[in-house]
């Protein structure tokens, strides 16, 4: 297997914030038996990395870092549906139009997500009223302690709102190699979301796919032109006694209420309220049409992401009482971290405050 061992492994063109980070070893493996060779890394830090476009390297010493190579789409016919089997490390967008050019449909609400299809199921990428695991069979999933592959479910992958069983029990116990997605032929537009709406109920998937994208590229801005992980926080699930106070005090609050009976909060509209949307400090800021991005306009260092990210949670807390978690994973030299084991990084400091103007 290719494997670079030397102390300066550039990750600057793998994290979509376009951060300056470098690992000591990096492994490629693209078959079972490479993935057989790894040695045991049972006792090291190590991070499985796909493009990089839902992670944020705080420090320039990123861990030792495992990139799956596995390529390759087969496609098998069944009678009402199809069989599609992908490799961890072909690219998503690609993916999705793919399909459509095969007249397989289902992915289109997901059209330019960017990444690897290996890290959707981990986060269950989820846009425009569908997530990825509404066509998700099962997952070939290689683990490391016994170095057996393992064809997990949909339902032992547990997936849930940015969530599945590769961010809890199994996280780093293995990593996903294949996809495999099972698409029903009887197919319907899903444009039950603010935005599809306005298509015509017969639209066709590439039309979808389409409205997609042009909704996406007027709102999100590309990682190429301006560098930003999507969405930086999730959407916070509150309680409803916590929601009905929240409520009375802003009755506008656009709210999302959960078959568990948690209510879930646009997060990218309190930070809005928060008077932080285009906000900038220094080199990074969050995007001015979307307030949930944080984007980074040329720095080279996590550590000012990071500052600016809990900068905003403090924000939000003290309007809200609501807290903000991040959804992007922050790898620090000892693996992946969470805002309070970042404790040596403080927010940035209070210098809004007096720009009353964005308050109005
Ligand atoms: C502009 C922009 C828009 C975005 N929009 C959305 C959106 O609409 N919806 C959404 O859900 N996300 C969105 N994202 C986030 C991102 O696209 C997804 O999280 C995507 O799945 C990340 O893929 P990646 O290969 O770049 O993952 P990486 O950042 O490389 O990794 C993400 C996580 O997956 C794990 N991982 C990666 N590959 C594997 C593997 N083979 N096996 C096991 N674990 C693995 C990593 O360890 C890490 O924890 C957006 C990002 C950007 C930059």
């Amino acid at each position: 297997m290719a494997m670079h061992s030397n102390q300066n492994y550039s990750l600057k063109s793998n994290n979509s914030f376009n951060l300056k980070a470098s690992c000591s070893r990096i492994y490629f493996p693209s078959s079972l038996a490479e993935l057989q060779q790894l040695p045991d890394l049972s006792a090291e830090t190590f991070y499985i990395l796909g493009d990089g476009s839902n992670t944020l390297f705080v420090e320039s010493q990123a861990p030792i870092i495992i990139q799956p190579k596995f390529n390759g789409i087969n496609i098998l016919e069944q009678d009402d549906h199809f069989v599609v089997t992908v490799g961890a490390a072909e690219n998503w967008h690609d993916l999705v139009c793919f399909c459509l050019e095969q007249g397989i449909y289902g992915l289109e609400n997901l059209a330019l997500i960017p990444g690897s299809v290996g890290a959707a199921p981990v986060q269950n990428i989820g846009a425009y009223g569908v997530e990825f695991a509404d066509f998700c069979q099962e997952i070939q999933w290689y683990e490391f302690a016994s170095k057996n592959l393992h064809s997990l479910t949909k339902q032992a992958c547990r997936f849930a709102y940015r969530d599945s069983i590769f961010k809890q029990e199994r996280y780093n116990k293995g990593l996903i190699t294949q996809v495999i997605f099972n698409f029903p032929k009887a197919w319907q537009a899903n444009l039950s979301y603010a935005g599809l709406d306005i298509l015509a109920k017969e639209s066709t998937a590439k039309q979808v796919m389409a409205q997609v994208i042009a909704l996406r590229s007027s709102k999100l801005p590309d990682p190429k032109e301006l560098p930003n992980a999507g969405s930086f926080f999730k959407n916070p699930l509150i309680n409803e006694a916590d929601f009905a106070q929240l409520r009375q005090q802003y009755p506008k609050i656009p709210h999302y209420p959960q078959k568990n009976g948690e209510i879930k909060l646009a997060a990218g509209w309190l930070i809005e309220q928060a008077g932080l949307k285009g906000f900038r400090h220094g080199d990074v800021g969050v995007h001015q049409q979307q307030a949930l991005v944080l984007v980074n306009y040329g720095s080279d260092q996590g550590t000012d992401i990071i500052s600016l990210a809990k900068y905003i949670q403090r924000k939000v807390v003290e309007k809200f009482s609501v807290f903000l978690t991040p959804e992007v994973r922050m790898i620090t030299h000892k693996g992946e971290s969470s805002f309070s084991s970042l404790s040596d990084i403080n927010p940035i400091e209070d210098i809004h405050s007096s720009r009353g103007q964005i308050d109005d």
